[in-house]
């Protein structure tokens, strides 16, 4: 819709009617009492917007279609769901993901992951490339860390997550695991989005420090307009003037996303509060409030933790929330 200043002029209405034509698109001219407003009716296909919004007499321009078109509810009504080992995403079960920050050492490793799955995880986490803010903290063990986790599957039978950081490291991350998780520093790093969108494994998509909803659909629009259309997204707490917590939890941002878009919707309360105490708590509320799943931290040993042991549950913590988790699923009729 573009909408004229009260003060333009019958040819400034006329060159902008002459623009929208040139685009291919049809025109609707509704005048008003106090200015006109031109509607450029097309099929979705994206125009330059400034094209219009520089017109001599133009006040403003604006979108009445998503920009995100693949990854919106008017284009897809149905959830999109996906399997992924014993999860299925998207549907009316709640996918549990668990195990520790960072993958440290075989043994600890296969100690967390049996102690998940026992306690009801579906998928394994495990970081083998950390994104960490310093670099002179443990940056993760790599390629060792990839082969542990592929160790870690075998042994456990469940699939496992793992982030991938740079576009060249994709095809050989999606070697050793069954979903890729793009963390919340890389939600906006396009090359590895693009790189994502054309391997052929699910991505768990994390929401950017700072990133509105909005930005995040466009995010995921990459991955699948680039023809991966496995993609769940996660809300994993925003930077907000509050210290009180590593990241203040969008509890919003839940419902929100599951009417914009098909896609499932996890959420991470270890990153999203920072603290073990609060992890609990807020993943209740995260089901509460209709998340298809949950991403969190545990370690057996949080005091030598290598990285995010402050927000790691113990396995038999893990296992209460699990447990309350599970009844808050039971009243809202999901498993
Ligand atoms: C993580 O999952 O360990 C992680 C680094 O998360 P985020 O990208 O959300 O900070
Ligand atoms: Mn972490």
């Amino acid at each position: 819709m573009i909408i004229m200043r009260s003060d333009a002029t019958p040819e400034e209405v006329k060159e902008v009617v002459a623009k929208v034509e040139a685009n291919g698109l049809k025109v609707h001219i509704s005048e008003g009492s106090e200015r006109v407003i031109i509607g450029a009716i097309g099929d979705g296909r994206p125009v330059v917007r400034d094209q219009f919004t520089l017109l001599p007499g133009v006040d403003r321009v604006m979108p009445i279609s998503r920009p995100y078109k693949l990854a919106s509810r008017e284009f897809q009504p149905a959830n999109t769901t996906f399997k992924l080992g014993p999860a299925t995403f998207g549907g009316d079960q709640i996918v549990i993901i668990a195990g520790p920050c960072s993958v440290e050492s075989r043994s600890q490793l296969i100690e967390v992951a049996e102690a998940v799955r026992e306690a009801g995880a579906h998928v394994l986490r495990g970081g083998a490339y950390k994104p960490r803010t310093s670099p002179y903290a443990f940056q993760g063990l790599g390629q060792e860390g990839l082969e542990l986790l592929a160790e870690a599957r075998a042994v456990t039978g469940m699939p496992v997550v793992t982030e991938v950081m740079a576009p060249e490291l994709v095809c050989k991350v999606a070697d050793y695991a069954d979903m890729l998780q793009i963390g919340a520093r890389n939600m906006q790093n396009y090359a590895l989005l693009t790189a994502a969108g054309e391997a052929q494994v699910p991505v768990l998509l994390k929401r950017g420090l700072s990133a509105t909803i909005e930005e995040m659909l466009m995010a995921a629009e990459y991955i699948l307009a680039h023809g991966n259309n496995r993609v769940a997204l996660c809300e994993r707490g925003i930077r907000t003037y509050e210290t009180a917590t590593r990241n203040t939890t969008d509890i919003n941002a839940i419902p929100v996303l599951q009417e914009l878009t098909h896609l499932p919707v996890l959420l991470d309360p270890s990153h999203s509060t920072g603290q073990w105490k609060y992890v609990t708590p807020i993943a209740r509320a995260a089901i509460a409030a209709g998340a298809d799943g949950l991403i969190v931290e545990v370690h057996p040993r949080p005091e030598e933790a290598l990285s995010d042991g402050g927000q790691s549950l113990k396995p038999e913590r893990f296992a209460e929330m699990v447990a309350q988790v599970r009844a808050i699923a039971d009243a809202l009729g999901r498993r």
